[in-house]
């Protein structure tokens, strides 16, 4: 807890008290027993913290990356697998990536709700949208190609 020179300035709750910090996001002065910490010792006041806690980065934001990743893997690997193998990793991994764009979206919305602090989970927001739109658009290239194949194929029996 350090004591910053605050010039006199009284705790917004306890009257004659005098402050130690100021709320790093609604610039309330705390007296030392207002203050509360967050990530890396940062001061604010209780409702504050509340908020923080409770923006923490849900696990399923950061799962959303990784279920993307492996689709991408599973689509590529169904090239490498010919055959009816390859069917099948393509048959996981197209809902697998999908489902890890719905994540990274449902959960980065809930996450963009709390404006004012710092956004712990923005960074694997962004990279669950990213991945998750290089998988969609694979799988559309994949799905359309797949069709393409088989309307040649048709075409071209005798
Ligand atoms: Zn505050
Ligand atoms: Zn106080």
């Amino acid at each position: 807890m350090t004591t910053s020179p605050l010039s006199g300035a009284g705790c917004a709750k306890h009257a004659g008290v005098p402050a130690v910090e100021v709320c790093t996001r609604c610039g309330a002065f705390l007296c030392a027993e207002c203050v509360e910490y967050v990530e890396e010792e940062r001061p604010v006041c209780a409702s504050c913290a509340a908020i923080a806690r409770a923006q923490r980065t849900p696990p399923a934001l950061k799962a959303a990356p990784f279920l993307s990743v492996m689709g991408l893997i599973g689509i590529v690997e169904g090239f490498l697998q010919r055959g009816r193998l390859g069917l099948v990793l393509w048959a996981l991994a197209i809902p697998l990536g999908f489902t890890g764009l719905a994540l990274s979206i449902q959960h980065g919305r809930r996450l963009s709700k709390h404006e004012g602090l710092r956004r712990p989970g923005f960074g694997w927001a962004v990279a669950g949208r990213l991945l998750g739109l290089v998988h969609a658009l694979a799988s559309v290239l994949l799905a359309g190609s797949f069709i393409l194949f088989l309307v040649s194929r048709y075409f071209r029996a005798p």
